[in-house]
C-alpha cells in the first residue's frame, strides 16, 4: 500500500440529549412528527476512516461499553454514511476501513449510531478532499437517519419534521448533566410502538401536534437553569417505563439524591439528571453510586458537533 492510500483522518463526535422531545400522531410512511430540542452532551466516538480495498469496520471503546451490540458488517451506519457519500460523489468503487472507537453507550437513546454516521461523513468528505457543501452533508445525514443532522450541527438545536431539520436556538448556559446509563439497551422502535398502543388505550387515540415550550427557549437564552429544570419534557417516558419498569427506581433516586430534575435520554433507557454545576454534579454523582448506579457521568454541555481531531494535512 503506498503512503497516499495509508492516509488517516479521525473525528470525535457527540452524544445528543433531548432537551424537549415532543411526539405527534404516527405519519402514513411510519415516522413520528417531532418537536425537539437536542442538545449536544461530551460524552464521544472517535471515528477513523483509512482509504482500503473495501468496506469494513472495526470496533473499540471504552471499557463500560457493551461493543458486542454493535454490528461489524455492512449493516452498521458508519458504512452505510460512507456508501451514501460515495454514491452522491460518483466516486465508483471507492472504500474505506473505519475505526470506530466508542465512548457512547449502544442503544441508550444518546445517538451513538448518528454520531458514527455524521463522523463518517465528515472524515470521508476529509480524507478524499471532496469539499462537500454543508447542505449536501446535512440533506445526505437526514437520508441516514433523523438524529444524524444534529450530530453535525452540535451545540444546542431545535429539531422538526422527524427530527432531520435542524436549527440552532439561542443558548447561553454551561450546563451540567448526570449521564446514568443503563445495562441493557432499550429499541427505538419498541419504545415508539408502545407510544401508538398507550394513545390508544389511555387516550382515544388522538395525538396533539408537539410544540417546543417556549419557557424552554427561554431559560436556554437566558442560561437560568431553575428554568431549564422546570421545562424539559420528553414524550416517550410513559412509553419507556412501560418496557423497562425498572427505570422508574433511577428517577426516584436522582431526586433522593438532589438532582434538579430527571429526564429520559431520548428513547431511553439513559437517564439524565441537571445540576446546578460541576460541584452540585460531583455530589450528586457521589450518591447515585451509592444507591448502586454504576455507570454515571458527570458532562458539560453543550459542546460542538463533529470535529476533525487529526489528519495528515
Ligand atoms: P437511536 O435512537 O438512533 O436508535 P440509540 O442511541 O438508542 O439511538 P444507537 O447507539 O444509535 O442507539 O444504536 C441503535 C442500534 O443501531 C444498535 O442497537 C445497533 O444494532 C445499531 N447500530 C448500527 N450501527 C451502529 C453504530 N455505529 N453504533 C451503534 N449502534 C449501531
Amino acid at each position: 500500500m503506498s503512503q497516499q492510500e495509508a492516509r488517516s483522518v479521525t473525528v470525535r463526535a457527540p452524544a445528543k440529549i433531548n432537551l424537549f422531545l415532543g411526539v405527534g400522531p404516527v405519519r402514513p410512511d411510519g415516522y413520528h412528527p417531532l418537536a425537539t430540542v437536542y442538545q449536544a452532551i461530551a460524552l464521544y466516538d472517535d471515528v477513523t476512516v483509512t482509504d482500503d480495498e473495501r468496506w469494513s469496520v472495526q470496533l473499540t471503546g471504552e471499557s463500560r461499553i457493551d461493543l458486542a451490540e454493535v454490528p461489524a458488517d455492512d449493516t452498521n451506519i458508519a458504512i452505510r454514511a460512507g456508501r451514501l457519500l460515495v454514491e452522491h460523489h460518483g466516486l465508483g468503487e471507492r472504500a474505506a476501513r473505519i475505526e470506530i472507537h466508542k465512548g457512547i453507550p449502544v442503544a441508550g437513546g444518546l445517538a451513538g449510531g448518528s454520531a458514527d454516521a455524521a463522523a463518517t461523513l465528515v472524515a470521508l468528505d476529509r480524507l478524499w478532499d471532496l469539499q462537500t457543501p454543508d447542505d449536501e452533508l446535512l440533506e445526505l445525514a437526514g437520508r441516514l437517519g433523523s438524529d444524524v443532522p444534529f450530530a453535525l450541527l452540535g451545540g444546542t438545536a431545535a429539531g422538526t419534521g422527524r427530527g432531520e431539520l435542524v436549527e440552532p436556538v439561542a443558548d447561553t448556559g454551561s450546563w451540567w448533566w448526570l449521564v446514568v446509563e443503563n445495562d441493557e439497551g432499550l429499541s427505538t422502535p419498541a419504545v415508539y410502538a408502545a407510544f401508538d398502543r398507550l394513545a390508544h388505550e389511555i387516550g382515544d387515540g388522538t395525538v396533539a401536534d408537539p410544540i417546543i415550550p417556549p419557557a424552554l427557549l427561554a431559560a436556554l437564552a437566558e442560561g437560568d437553569v431553575a428554568g431549564l429544570a422546570a421545562s424539559v419534557g420528553n414524550h416517550l417516558t410513559d412509553p419507556a417505563l412501560l418496557l423497562r419498569p425498572d427505570l422508574a427506581h433511577t428517577f426516584e433516586d436522582a431526586e433522593a439524591a438532589g438532582a434538579l430534575v430527571a429526564l429520559l435520554s431520548g428513547s431511553g433507557p439513559t437517564v439524565l439528571l441537571l445540576c446546578e454545576s460541576m460541584a452540585h454534579a460531583h455530589i450528586v454523582h457521589r450518591e447515585m453510586v451509592d444507591k448502586g448506579h454504576t455507570r454515571v457521568s458527570a458532562v458539560p454541555a453543550p459542546v460542538s458537533g463533529v470535529h476533525v481531531v487529526t489528519s495528515p494535512w
